[in-house]
């Protein structure tokens, strides 16, 4: 298991496949890009199953994300995705995308096992996407979500990140029409994560004010803690049901007490959080042919170091080196 000291055990594993995007979002990245890793240092398709394996059959997780940067980039990802499907014990598998390259792979990735999507979208109007993503994609993206419902990648769940000035105003409307579409709509708050190093708490959106630009369109019942178990969301039941709304409100509610994630980044370093300062090294270990159990030791051991949360409101408080695109978000 990976278990720390403060009682957690992490059954969730994110991984990311690249650090490299098709986007710019402006809360992510700066518009000329980042210093992508080299190919060398990347982690192999076979790397990367094989570390899904020990996750999956030494470690005891159960979930496993692939992300990235834009995971619909890695050439191998249908193969990744089969391959860890013929795991056992099979592990749940989702996906964290921009959506743009999945009206063609959507299906691919569904026959492969894939179980569900998450797709970011920040808006509805093509002008805005493009001053905010700095692409001029929105219709690719909307064709994207399309196809993951087709392909029955469901439940469909947008990621939707507000920003001061650019989309602030959306939240009503882009819930009615996650309704209308059937789509799950979380917003999350902007995160101190930018490759930028811009994001400063006033210009961040908060829960309190997403919530507040809802509720004077729709009565949000809260959920409560049991539905909400170790997700990150906090759901509220919109005008009676059925339909959910959530928001993960990473730096005004953090929840780090039930957090049950690991992080793998595309170059085989284990981060024990997003905010985690410290990384630990399977890559190395894996090429100098370390065996699973010696894997699997380090792994546990990185983990019991997790701290008890991301420490946001510490005076000492300190963003990591590594933007989110580069963690694996
Ligand atoms: N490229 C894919 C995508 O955009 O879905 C996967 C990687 S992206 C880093 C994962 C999620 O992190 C997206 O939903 C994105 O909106 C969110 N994200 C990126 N930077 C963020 C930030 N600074 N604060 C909060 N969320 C952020
Ligand atoms: Fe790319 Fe996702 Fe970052 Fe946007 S949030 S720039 S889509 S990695």
């Amino acid at each position: 298991m990976l278990a720390d000291t403060f009682g957690r055990v992490a059954t969730d594993l994110r991984v990311s496949l690249t650090d490299r995007c098709n986007l710019r979002c402006a809360y992510c990245m700066p518009e000329e890009g980042l210093q992508w890793l080299a190919k060398p240092d990347l982690l192999t398709d076979e790397e990367i199953v094989r570390l899904v394996s020990i996750a999956v059959t030494d470690l005891g997780i159960t979930e496993v994300r692939f992300t990235g940067g834009e995971p619909l980039l890695r050439p191998g990802l249908v193969g990744i995705v089969a391959q860890c499907a013929a795991l056992k014990p099979r592990p749940r598998m989702s996906l964290t995308t921009n959506g743009i390259a999945l009206r063609r792979t959507a299906a691919a990735l569904a026959e492969a096992g894939l179980d569900r999507v998450n797709i970011s979208l920040d808006t509805l109007r093509p002008d805005v996407f493009r001053r905010l993503t700095r692409r001029d994609r929105h219709h690719d993206v909307m064709e994207g979500l399309q196809a993951a419902r087709q392909a029955g990648l469901t439940p469909v769940k947008v990621n939707a990140v507000l920003m001061r000035g650019l989309n602030d105003d959306e939240a009503p409307e882009l819930l009615t029409w996650a309704i209308q579409n059937g789509f799950e709509l979380r917003f999350i708050e902007q995160m101190p994560l930018d490759a930028q190093h811009g994001w400063k708490r006033e210009g961040m959106i908060t829960a309190a004010e997403i919530l507040a630009s809802l509720q004077a369109h729709f009565q949000l019942t809260p959920e409560g803690e049991r539905e909400r178990g170790s997700a990150p969301a906090e759901r509220w039941i919109v005008d009676g049901g059925p339909h959910r709304v959530g928001v993960i409100a990473s730096v005004t509610r953090p929840f780090c007490s039930a957090c049950d994630r690991t992080r793998l980044t595309a170059d085989g370093q284990v981060r024990t959080c997003l905010f985690a300062t410290e990384e630990t090294d399977l890559r190395g270990a894996l090429r100098s042919g370390a065996s699973g159990e010696e894997i699997a030791a380090l792994w546990k051991r990185a983990m019991w170091g997790k701290k008890a949360g991301a420490g946001l409101d510490a005076p000492d408080f300190e963003q990591p080196d590594r933007p989110m695109s580069a963690i694996g978000g």
